[in-house]
């Protein structure tokens, strides 16, 4: 039967799930808080950008965006990290021909704004939502402009209102259901590496950089102008923290010695410093996701995460992918729909929470650890020779389309054993033995 549906929020996952619930014929309308981005998608389009990988790939072929989306998608296929001497090493992300992708954060927004609207769906800008009534699909929007306040009845209501989501708020307050935010110890701030001549990048533009420095580190992604968006993640207080970086001595000191050919880059880094936010981080865990057959979190809403897999729009492109599947299974009963995409999907947020915080360690630290390169190169080898026995957990996490709650649990498993493997007396000059696959073959 065909539903009267009302979303919350158009940012990659609302818009998403409108292309996909107007593909199954159903009547969208997507109330945003935001003025409408297409706009102003020139200043909007140079900044964040996002890798999209494998999951978010599948999401998107399911309902033939990928086209589009590939046009303006830059592929990664290694990681490149800087020292502090500037000197370069690099691991390839998977095997050949497997990348993720840098995209525009905005203009991948405006993309799949247009596409909904094409297929359908109905677009309102500058409408927040205020308030909800969860069980009767019922949500009340305010004009930013005009303060003028409207209800809107529908037969399902979504939310797609990212990590401070109000339609989780009502279902926190009126419905008890769980909910937890997680603050990080790390800050961010944006700075950017602006285009060479002629709209050259910079620095090789198929890599993620990574400046990897312990406790903290930057990294950055291409854009298609030639200019890199890049994130500095550090700690909020103590050394090399946000706080003891204020004046531009303070901040051009700290740049030189610890990212100097980073700093070669970017001429106007005190302005950009002073102008650009310093944001926080933190993980959403809520649940249920859902009240009866009325409504539904999807993306950040239900399950926001911290940024260091580069999963927080996969996993929510991926609930798009799953709901329709659900839809497909349950046919009009919304509300065992509703119950199994909760019930499914929540190990699956809390598993892309978990790994987003063990890679954050992984990047700032590990990268830089000559045993750790070691060992992905001797997990490499074994994948590469036994390759139904491992996927390396990066591969299981960003080139397939395996649960996050799965390769999780795989992951720590492949790490236990490889803890054993790394402790072989000597294994930098053994690790090309035979005796070591020999090793893990007895243990996988
Ligand atoms: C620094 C950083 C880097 C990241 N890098 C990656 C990456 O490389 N790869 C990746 O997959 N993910 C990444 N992410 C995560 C990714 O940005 C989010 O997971 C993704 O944007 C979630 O999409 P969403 O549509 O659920 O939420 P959002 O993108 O937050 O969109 C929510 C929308 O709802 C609107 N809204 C909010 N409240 C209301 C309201 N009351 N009424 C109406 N509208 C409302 C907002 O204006 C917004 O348009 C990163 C995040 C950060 C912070």
């Amino acid at each position: 039967m065909k539903k009267e549906i009302t979303i919350v929020g158009a940012g990659l996952v609302g818009s998403l799930c409108a292309l996909y619930l107007t593909k199954r014929g159903h009547k969208v309308t997507i109330f945003e808080r935001r003025k409408d981005l297409r706009s102003d998608i020139i200043r909007a389009g140079k900044s964040i950008n996002l890798a999209l990988s494998e999951r978010g790939w599948t999401a998107l072929k399911k309902v033939e965006a990928h086209k589009q989306v590939m046009e303006i998608a830059i592929p990664m296929h290694k990681r490149i990290m800087h020292d502090e001497k500037g000197n370069l090493s690099e691991q390839a992300y998977g095997n050949q021909g497997q990348a993720i992708y840098s995209v525009s954060r905005a203009e991948l927004n405006v993309l799949m704004m247009k596409l909904a609207e094409e297929n359908g769906a109905i677009l309102h800008f500058d409408e927040k939502c205020v308030d909800a009534n969860l069980e009767e699909a019922i949500a009340t929007f305010q004009n930013t402009n005009t303060q003028v306040k409207q209800t809107i009845s529908a037969d399902v209501l979504i939310g797609a209102d990212g990590a401070f989501s109000a339609v989780r708020k009502q279902m926190v307050a009126k419905h008890n259901h769980e909910y937890n935010y997680n603050e990080i110890e790390h800050d961010y701030k944006e700075l950017l590496i602006p285009a060479g001549e002629n709209g050259t990048h910079l620095l090789d533009k198929n890599a993620l950089h990574i400046w990897p420095r312990g406790e903290f580190m930057l990294i950055a992604l291409a854009n298609l102008d030639g200019s890199f968006t890049c994130t500095l993640f550090a700690p909020k207080n103590g050394e090399n923290s946000f706080e003891g970086l204020n004046s531009q001595r303070e901040v051009e000191h700290y740049f030189n010695t610890i990212f100097p050919d980073f700093t070669n880059l970017v001429p106007n880094l005190y302005e950009q410093w002073k102008a650009n936010p310093t944001s926080s981080l933190g993980i959403v865990r809520t649940f249920p996701w859902h009240i009866n057959d009325s409504s539904l979190l999807i993306g950040d809403a239900a399950h926001a995460t911290v940024p260091f897999y580069g999963q927080g729009m996969n996993a929510g492109f991926e609930d798009c992918r799953i709901l329709d599947e659900l839809l497909d299974k349950h046919g009009d009963d919304l509300k065992s729909c509703f119950e199994e995409y909760s019930k499914t999907r929540k190990p699956n947020g809390d598993g892309v929470q978990d790994l987003s915080m063990q890679n954050f360690i992984v990047m700032r630290d590990s990268t830089a650890d000559p045993k750790f390169l070691l060992q992905k190169q001797i997990e490499k080898k074994f994948a590469n020779l036994y390759p139904e026995k491992w996927i390396p957990l990066y591969s299981m996490v960003s080139f397939t389309n395996i649960s996050y709650s799965d390769a999780w649990e795989i992951g720590m498993k492949q790490e236990r054993m490889m803890e054993e493997i790394m402790k072989t007396p000597n294994i930098e000059n053994v690790w090309k033995n035979d005796e070591i696959m020999q090793k893990m073959l007895s243990l996988v």
